[in-house]
């Protein structure tokens, strides 16, 4: 059967589509919703009376127009064709909807392709499509809100870890063990030594967390080309924006999405291929 490893891909490029739509709602709610948590938690801790307040999470209330409140329904939620219908405009006000919704969608689907096309229908298969989606996820929050939820960094670094020992994942779990424990203490002394001679915060702790799980998933010996890749990716991009008057008030350009570009480029071209690009 030569047409079947195709087919396994595609049909994991569809669910990479519906997947990358939820990854949407992720995205926009998830910090959403950890705000309303901290402010709970912080008008209980100051004793006032704790506001009841309509559900928020991820599936309610139902999406709307941010513009008009347009309930926006099922047929104009589809992943990419609805985009392409509504020629990317609210069918009730004309407020245009953000390109990266079906960019999403679209890199979503590509990985998770690019996943069963290379490891077939397998567990390691599956394993890298949740990878790419919680990293995706994790880059597009961070760069939004500048925090890497734990409620995405954590599980990904235990899940690498309990993968590694499945043998699901190519690493061993020594390896995973130790990557996860040099990624985090590397960046950790990075950000204390930094603080120290500068007395500014570099860094977050999000990005020890999410750097911690790219050494469970790829092994203590890809986090320095994992780094590097990070530094190239962040430095470039730092530079275009300064050029082009893109940045943001303060200057501050979060790290974690360039740790999560990485850590896809680790997963498609393997670790090692970094290095070979940058000549080493
Ligand atoms: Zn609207």
């Amino acid at each position: 059967m030569i047409l079947s490893p195709m087919i396994d891909a595609a049909l994991a490029g569809g669910l990479g589509l519906l997947v990358g739509s939820f990854l949407n709602v992720v995205i926009y709610r998830l910090p959403l919703m950890l705000e309303r948590q901290w402010a709970a938690e912080c008008a209980e801790s100051a004793g006032t009376a704790p506001q009841e307040a309509a559900p928020f999470d991820l599936v309610r209330p139902r999406s709307r127009c941010r513009q008009c409140g347009h309930l926006i329904r099922w047929y104009e939620n589809v992943p990419v064709l609805s985009y392409l219908a509504l020629r990317g405009k609210c069918s009730a006000c004309g407020a245009a909807i953000g390109l990266r919704y079906p960019l999403v969608e679209l890199a979503t689907a590509l990985l998770f392709f690019f996943s069963v096309w290379h490891w077939g229908a397998t567990p390691a298969g599956a394993a890298w499509c949740g990878f790419s989606a919680a990293v995706l996820a994790l880059a597009l929050i961070d760069w939004d809100t500048t925090l890497l939820p734990d409620d995405i960094t954590l599980p990904l670094l235990w899940a690498g870890l309990i993968l590694a020992a499945l043998r699901w994942i190519d690493v061993s779990l020594p390896q995973a063990l130790w990557g996860a424990v040099a990624g985090y203490l590397s960046l950790w002394l990075v950000y204390h030594g930094f603080k120290l001679v500068t007395g500014k915060e570099g860094m977050g702790y999000g990005d020890f967390k999410l750097f911690a799980a790219l050494g469970a998933w790829f092994g203590w010996s890809a986090l320095v080309p994992i780094i590097l890749m990070a530094s190239v990716i962040g430095a470039v991009v730092g530079i275009a924006m300064k050029l082009s008057g893109g940045l943001r008030e303060g200057g501050y350009v979060p790290f974690g999405p360039f740790l999560a570009g990485a850590g896809l480029t680790a997963m498609v071209f393997g670790p090692a291929s970094i290095l070979r690009v940058i000549g080493l």
